[in-house]
């Protein structure tokens, strides 16, 4: 490991990764550590989808300027599985039909380019749905990535540009200039990103008023290889209600196809879950909506099932940007179910950060500090 880098990241899943190729793509020394090994934590557990989502103007600039980011970058990662294979978000009945129509005004307010399917249009673009189904809304730039190979792939260029990444290093805290290990060695460093994801805050010298990331479980199982069965990302528009909803347990049917053929279906939503066990009450419901939507799947073999925790803000938007009162300090982290796509502006908001300079998009929204009272409003 370089002996004093410009830049020490603290955790190498998607979101580490990321900022640290963009950082080396700008000439800065970078020293990577994680605890097991790169991209193990909820990165491997991750469905890839690389959407646009419109909850909010904030969650919608991050998503759009991420995705134009993936687009640019995904043909020179190596074994990502890069699919094209475009969304549809599906109705079920008239009000549903109604979300579809606001998405749709939104992504054309914001040049997104999507369209509505009328039942006829639908079955013929996705002739395994069910027949009940009222339409849909397809939006064809969104796409799909394999996570744990694009946080790999990218940290292999970064290690080529001159990053070191060391595994096996179990961070005790954080400051503005270095990280004590569990060891009690310290790692120095000209600036620290931390993005070690739920655990992130933890490692922080102090908390960040009204800051909070609480690990939120999903469960995700995949079939056989069966091909023809789904073409594009197929997510229920309730599935919107289920991400921002509080119930104890949340299931809402996302299929995705994969490039081997298999179908990956999630996908469930639970706080205050420690174990990662799979719960086969949880599991049934989410594959009974699975087949809801596509009934052919009653009669295929899943060949695996597992969970993963996505790390929650109180506001559905990531912390990114310095810590408060540690002028060196910058976090990352916080990205619940978009972590995969808005890595990449993530990433290229710290670089931007670090190197004094604007962004093209606004960061604010997006501040460590921002829950504090009297933040930037
Ligand atoms: C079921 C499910 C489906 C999802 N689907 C999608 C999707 O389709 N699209 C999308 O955009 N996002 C999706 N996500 C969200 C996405 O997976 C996360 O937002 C993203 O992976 C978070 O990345 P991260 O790098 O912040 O965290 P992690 O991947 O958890 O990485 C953090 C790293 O920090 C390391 N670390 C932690 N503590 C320490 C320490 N003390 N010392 C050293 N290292 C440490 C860990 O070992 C880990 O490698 C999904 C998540 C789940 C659970």
């Amino acid at each position: 490991m370089t002996a004093s880098p410009d830049v020490l990241v603290v955790g190498a899943g998607i979101i580490g990764a990321a900022c640290a190729l963009r950082l080396t793509e700008e000439g800065m020394s970078v020293a990577v550590v994680d605890r097991p090994r790169p991209a193990g934590g909820t990165t491997a557990a991750a469905m890839g989808q690389i959407t646009v989502m419109d909850d909010s103007d904030a969650q919608g600039a991050l998503t759009l300027w991420s995705q134009e980011l993936w687009d640019a970058l995904a043909p020179s990662l190596s074994a990502i599985e890069h699919d094209p294979c475009g969304t549809l978000w599906v109705a079920t009945n008239d009000e549903e039909l109604d979300e579809a129509r606001k998405k749709e005004q939104w992504y054309a307010a914001h040049g997104i380019e999507s369209s509505l399917l009328h039942p006829g249009a639908l079955r013929e673009a996705e002739p395994h749905l069910n027949e009940d189904l009222v339409g849909a809304l397809h939006v064809p730039g969104d796409s799909v990535v394999y996570p744990p190979n694009a946080a790999l792939s990218m940290l292999e260029h970064a290690v080529r540009a001159g990053a070191t990444v060391t595994t096996g290093c179990e961070v005790r805290s954080v400051d503005a200039s270095h990280a004590v290990l569990a060891d009690g060695s310290r790692l120095h460093a000209g600036a620290v990103v931390c993005a070690a994801g739920n655990h992130t805050l933890g490692l922080l010298p102090r908390p960040i008023p009204g800051a909070a990331i609480r690990p939120r479980k999903g469960h995700l199982a995949i079939t056989e290889r069966y091909p023809g069965l789904l073409r594009h990302q197929v997510v229920e528009l309730g599935y919107l209600r289920s991400a921002h909803g509080h119930e104890d347990v949340s299931v809402a049917f996302n299929g995705q196809p994969r490039t081997t053929d298999q179908v990956l279906i999630g996908s469930s939503r639970q706080y205050d879950r420690t174990s990662d066990n799979v719960e086969p009450d949880v599991l049934a419901r989410m594959l009974a909506r699975a087949c809801r939507f596509i009934p052919a799947l009653a009669t295929c073999s899943v060949v695996r099932c597992w969970t993963g925790f996505r790390p929650a803000t109180p506001d559905n938007l990531p912390l990114v940007g310095p810590a408060p009162d540690a002028e060196g300090l910058w976090l990352a982290a916080g990205h619940e179910g978009l972590g995969i796509t808005t890595s990449l502006g993530t990433a290229q908001l710290i670089t931007d950060g670090i190197l004094g300079r604007p962004s093209a998009i606004d960061a604010a929204p997006y501040l460590p500090d921002r829950f504090a009272e009297n933040s930037h409003g």
